[in-house]
């Protein structure tokens, strides 16, 4: 699951993110409401987590704006205002949970994992190639029928490599999507892991479907 976390309050947005991604989310991070906007019409994203006091654009116009251009990807809206009108403003415009600040990570977690459920029906639930099927909502992998285990960043892993099936992922999208801003994009984690994935997924089959790009990064198919 790819999330979108718009919140300018630096630490916050990264204690969140890295909790987030130990839950397995590949998580894109936007500190003002129009890089949210921006970010939230130019990819796709299962669910933006929407602060509402935000520089250059307010969380409620950034919605208003999504919404308006037919946007249907499910917001969870934050705010440290606990007034009922700034709660209702937010559903006004299409909001579809709030939560007040400050808040437990738990308590965020079972929100969005809410919103995302209740959200499945709509979007492109199970992705599937050849044999192989990843379910993103209960992060279950089957590979001829067989089921794999994974660890949290090997499924972020897998699964942003079947959102881009038959593309190059590059290292640096993959350290962008599945490690916390202090990760040291030098080292060559990425390749471990994605070895680990290999075994997992590959080696057992003849076909195999993880491939190396020389000098660019990663594709599945
Ligand atoms: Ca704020």
């Amino acid at each position: 699951m790819r999330i979108l976390l718009v919140e300018d309050e630096k630490r916050l947005s990264n204690v969140v993110k890295k909790g987030l991604i130990e839950e397995g989310y590949a998580v894109d991070q936007a500190f003002d409401g129009s890089e949210g906007l921006y970010l939230a019409e130019s990819e796709t994203y299962d669910a933006i987590i929407l602060d509402v006091m935000l520089p250059k654009m307010d969380g409620i116009t950034v919605c208003r704006n999504l919404r308006q251009k037919k946007i249907s990807t499910p917001v969870l809206m934050l705010t440290a205002k606990t007034r009922v009108e700034d709660r209702v403003a937010g559903f006004d415009v299409g909001a579809d949970q709030y939560l007040g600040k400050p808040f437990a990570f738990v308590e965020l977690k079972s929100r969005l994992q809410a919103l995302l459920r209740r959200n499945l029906k709509d979007v492109e639930s199970i992705f599937e190639i050849d044999d192989l099927t990843v379910d993103p909502l209960k992060h279950i992998v089957f590979r001829d029928g067989q089921l794999i285990e994974l660890t949290p960043k090997e499924f972020a892993i897998l699964e942003l490599l079947m959102r881009h099936k038959g593309e190059v992922v590059t290292r640096t999208q993959i350290t962008e999507h599945t490690w916390d801003y202090n990760f040291d994009s030098m080292s060559n984690v990425v390749d471990v892991f994605i070895t680990t994935l290999r075994k997992k997924i590959d080696y057992k089959n003849k076909k195999k479907l993880i491939h190396t790009v020389h000098g660019v990064g990663y594709k599945i198919g």
